[in-house]
């Protein structure tokens, strides 16, 4: 009889345990790329369109973490707004390879399984991420490249796209310019600077425009979201860099380097040249540091970005979030476009390094 109570109390106590309430606890961080972005190179045209972007972007993971959802659907849903629009390096507004191709390559992980899923060297899916997530969800493997992740996204429903869908003029002209300096570039260089043009009825600003203007900067987009059973997930989507070759492929589809969740540590996207994350396994190494070494989110973080990485030369950064709310955005370069929102709806977008 006792045995009976005791297995009784211990189910209770267990289920009572894994069911938490982290309702007072959800969190959506997001970053849209790090690099040269400065003040003094900044027009209030450009700032408020990444600003309304990035606001949609976390409004859309918010309604969703809100609602009860889990943290993978918030991130899905947050990419998304930042793939389909022209000014981040990812989806629609992805960098152009030196043939003149958009490859694209994008990954997802989930804390509470440590499942992950990843594509890379794509040209025709309109929304990575979410073939990502399927690749996670609805396959044995983690990462799937080129045609075959096409002819997958093509059976799972994703929607698929001529690969002119990801033309923009902006980010053609970033091309040539690259290939006259003959130089591998990242997103796009500030010498290409032009003025921006209003319509002469309207007096909207051309988007395309607005990505022309922006100094050296790394677009990638990444979230990472805590929901209300506790559950942390982590993803990122991007174009890459401008003039890449050879079918290079950067740390944004790469577990470990430009993505990492674990439930027990923290989630993490990263953002800046991508070879250096992935010699330094940048998203691991942070929560590394938390699971051997006791380090907050903070000082893990920091420690990577600000210690580890500037010492071997690699610019960029991350945002990084644990089970209980707590985050850090550090980032090397002179800023990076990132924003939080907050269990209790207060939001702040944040773009330099003051
Ligand atoms: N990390 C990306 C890459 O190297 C670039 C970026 O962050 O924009 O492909």
């Amino acid at each position: 009889m006792k045995t009976i109570y005791c297995l009784l109390l211990l189910v209770f106590v267990s289920s009572a345990l894994s069911a938490q309430d982290y309702s007072d606890k959800i969190t959506l961080v997001i970053h849209g790329g790090a690099g040269t972005i400065t003040r003094a190179s900044m027009t209030p045209e450009k700032e408020k369109a990444y600003k309304n972007v990035l606001n949609e972007a976390l409004q859309a993971g918010f309604k969703i973490l809100r609602d009860g959802g889990t943290s993978v659907k918030a991130v899905e849903a947050t990419i998304r707004v930042m793939e389909d629009s022209p000014l981040f390096n990812a989806g629609k507004g992805a960098v152009f390879t030196n043939e003149g191709k958009n490859e694209l390559d994008a990954s997802i992980m989930d804390g509470k399984t440590l499942k992950a899923g990843a594509i890379a060297g794509v040209t025709t899916i309109r929304n990575p991420i979410s073939t990502a997530i399927a690749v996670m969800e609805k396959s044995e493997h983690v990462m799937m490249a080129g045609k075959g992740a096409e002819v997958f996204a093509k059976q799972q429903g994703e929607v698929i796209v001529d690969p002119s869908y990801f033309y923009t003029e902006a980010r053609y002209k970033a091309l040539q310019n690259a290939r006259e300096q003959e130089k591998v570039e990242l997103d796009h260089d500030a010498k290409e600077e032009k003025k921006i043009k209003k319509s002469p009825k309207t007096g909207a600003v051309n988007q395309e425009d607005l990505i022309f203007t922006e100094g050296k900067k790394f677009g990638t987009v990444g979230c990472v979201a805590l929901d209300k059973n506790g559950n942390l997930a982590a993803g990122t989507s991007t174009g890459g860099m401008t003039n890449k070759r050879y079918g290079r492929i950067g740390d944004a589809p790469i577990i470990g380097a430009g993505t990492y969740a674990n439930n027990t540590t923290c989630a993490v996207s990263a953002t800046g040249h991508g070879e250096f994350f992935i010699r330094s396994v940048v998203a691991y190494d942070i929560s590394a540091l938390m699971e051997y070494k006791g380090l907050s989110v903070k000082d893990a973080a920091d420690e990577v970005v600000m210690k580890k990485l500037v010492e071997r030369g690699g610019e960029g950064g991350v945002i990084a979030l644990d089970r209980n709310g707590n985050f850090a955005m550090p980032f090397n370069s002179e800023g990076m476009y990132r924003g939080y929102i907050k269990n209790d709806g207060t939001s702040n977008i944040l773009i330099y390094k003051d």
